[in-house]
Formats: structure tokens, sequence, C-alpha cells
């Protein structure tokens, strides 16, 4: 497919529409070699952030998210609730021997390194309070596996264009779905992390109140992290199946819709969440832009099939 026309299409926009909110997902990170996830068998691949495996099951989420979406507004609590109710289902059909096993070996509460038992369990079995609940040890040596492989990646050059468009565009607001903090890394202003980030940690329970972080980035961790504040086991600051999303962070997201330019990059404006947040964008009258390899056919209003560190390349070097 050529595509030039498109990528001249968004680049001329640059200058003529001042307010963009660009949604990233495990695209966005995949020439930096953050693991993505595939599908719900193992962990040939993983997930680089926690919802991702939402992306890969198009059909009930879309309907769902049109039907979120149609009030306009985004909404909080049942945001992530269709999606991990079945993640939950499916776990419960299928006993871990992983998780049953691990419990006996976590007896020591320090972290193994890469052999980690979660390699016997799906990311839908590991990303859930229950699992945490379950076993607090092996969830964080699935994190930390991730910590090691994300603190080992670099920004690519998706991040840095997206990192150069914020600091020149005071209408700009990245949503990016990806835990890893790469665009971060790269520099972006104006972040919303809406799944949170994997080197945030807070208390299981929220013994401070709900807010209440920290940062962690020492890799790898030599044992589960505990709060400082009651001494119980700290969980990774990241959102994980079942629950919702943070309501300052839905709200902040709410008013990055009101934008002339909604970018979806690196996943589906198909799926949630990026479904419903390019859904109400368009709704409140914005030009909607796909860029992914495998595009779903949607209600966007230009789509461009290739891949994120390449397209957004091509845009930059019409652009300046
Ligand atoms: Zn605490």
């Amino acid at each position: 497919m050529d595509l030039e026309e498109p990528i001249a299409s968004l680049a001329a926009r640059w200058s003529a529409q001042a307010r963009w909110t660009v949604v990233t997902g495990a695209g966005v990170s995949a020439a930096s070699g953050v693991p993505t996830f595939r599908g719900s068998t193992a962990f040939d691949a993983s997930l680089s952030h926690d919802q991702d495996s939402s992306d890969r099951r198009p059909s009930a989420g879309v309907a769902y998210n049109r039907e979120a979406a149609s009030g306009g507004r985004l909404r909080g609590a049942t945001a992530s609730d269709p999606p991990s109710s079945r993640d939950q289902d499916s776990s419960d059909r299928r006993p871990s021997a992983g998780v049953a096993y691990n419990r006996e070996a976590a007896s020591g509460g320090r972290l193994r390194g890469t052999g980690g038992l979660w390699r016997n369990s799906r990311p839908e079995e590991l990303a859930t309070p229950e699992a945490f609940r379950r076993d607090p040890q092996i969830v964080w040596e699935w994190y930390d596996w991730r910590r090691q492989l994300i603190a080992a990646a670099r920004p690519n050059r998706a991040h840095e264009v997206l990192a150069s468009w914020s600091r020149l565009q005071d209408g700009f607001t990245l949503i990016t779905q990806n835990v890893d903090g790469l665009h971060e890394r790269a520099g972006t202003r104006n972040v919303i992390r809406f799944h949170g980030s994997i080197w945030e940690l807070r208390c299981l329970e929220s013994c401070r109140g709900p807010v209440r972080q920290w940062d962690d980035a020492r890799v790898p961790l030599p044992e589960v992290p505990r709060c400082p504040d009651c001494g119980g086991p700290a969980r990774p600051g990241v959102v994980w199946f079942g629950e919702p999303i943070d309501p300052d962070t839905l709200r902040q997201s709410d008013r990055a819709l009101d934008c002339d330019v909604c970018l979806v990059v690196g996943t589906s404006s198909l799926v949630y969440p990026a479904a419903g947040l390019a859904a109400v964008a368009r709704e409140r009258g914005a030009y909607v832009v796909e860029i992914n390899p495998e595009p779903g056919a949607s209600d966007v209003d230009l789509v461009i099939a290739g891949k994120a560190e390449e397209v957004l390349a091509r845009v930059e070097s019409l652009i300046h």
C-alpha cells in the first residue's frame, strides 16, 4: 500500500490544527524490544502493558465501547469490566499449576531471575489483584523480568518524534496505554499514563489512601517490595484486569479528547481502550487517524497502515 499520500495528509494537519491528542499502545514500544503480547497461550512473548491482551479480543470490546462512548464522555468504573470479567472467567476455569506450586517455593521471599514459575501462567492469570493476593512473589518475579527488559530498552524513533511534537505544540497531550515509561524517557511532555507505570509502586492495602505511590527503579528487585508505611506487600502501580482506571486519569483523558486531531498509534482504534478514546474524540469533532500495521476497518478518518516508528519519522520529515 502506498503510504505517502496519507502521510502527507497527516503532515499537512500539523501546522493547520493546534490541539493534538495522541493515544499510544504496545506497537510504539515494539521497536525498542519491549515484548508484546501476541496471544493468550504462553510467555514465548509477553505483554508490554497490562491490559494489552484486550487489544486482541476485538468484538466484545468494540460493542462495549460503542455503548460506553455514546454519552460522549469517558466513564470510570465500567471501563475495564467487560474484558476483565472475561479474563477472570477464563482464568478461573484454568487452574494454574505454576501459582499453586510457587506458594511453597515462595517462602524465602527472594525473587529469582529469569527462570520464574510465572512462565507457566498466562498474563491474565498474573495481572490481577486475586493473583497477587494468592502469590505476590510469582507476580513480582514476572514484573521484575519485565522491568529488566524495559530497563535495557531505549526509546525508538516513534517515542522521539512524539516527544519532539510535545515540546513544539502547546495543545499536545499523549495518552499511553504502555506502562514502560519510554515516552517519559524520550522527554515527552503532557503524558497521561492510562494504565499506570511499572516503575511506580503502591501499598496493596492502600494504607495511606489510593493515591499514595512511590518510585522504585531498582533492577533487579531483590525481594518482594514492602510498603514503607505499614510494612505489607507493595504492588506495581499499574491497572490490572478487573480494576477501574484511576478517576483523575479518566478526567484528564476526557479533557484531552477535546482536540482537533486524535492520533491512535501502535494499537487498534477498534478495541478498548483506544476505541473508547477515539470514539469520544471523534464525536466531539476531532479528526481521527490510526497508525497501525494491521488497522481495523473502523470509524476513523484516516488510516496509515505502517509501523509507528517508520510512519512517524516520515511525517516528521515532511513537517520539519
Ligand atoms: Zn501500606
